[in-house]
């Protein structure tokens, strides 16, 4: 018998309660209505207001290292964001869990607090 996914967390943006969108064994932070209005597919239901801002969320240093994007100089950089969970469990998928950064301190991050050890992100 195979693991049967039971539990779906919530979609993180702001007025949305869908359960999130999976595939296999990755789990969107998302729901699959939300992950199209992102890539302008559709809009956002009415009433839902996107966690994403296209901005790393580091940019005040929380982390406990500066943040290397400078949107100035660089604002292509805008909205190449991913969403990462403090405490690494996908599933905790709240917003005191989840925040969203820029590539470069996502993996910093990860890296600090040990998220690329072992399988856990093994590639994609
Ligand atoms: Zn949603
Ligand atoms: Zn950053």
């Amino acid at each position: 018998m195979g693991q049967v996914l039971n539990f779906r967390p919530q979609c993180i943006n702001y007025g949305c309660h869908r359960a999130v969108a999976h595939s296999g064994a990755r789990v969107r932070p998302v729901c699959g209505h939300c992950h199209k209005a992102g890539y302008g597919a559709h809009a956002y239901s009415f009433g839902v207001m996107p966690f994403r801002t296209g901005r790393c969320t580091n940019d005040n240093s929380q982390l406990g290292f500066p943040c290397p994007t400078n949107y100035k100089r660089a604002p292509w950089a805008v909205g190449v964001t991913e969403i990462d969970h403090i405490d690494g469990n996908h599933m905790n998928n709240v917003l005191s869990n989840v925040m969203e950064l820029c590539p470069m301190c996502h993996k910093k991050k990860g890296m600090m607090s040990g998220d690329y050890v072992g399988f856990r992100y093994a590639r994609g």
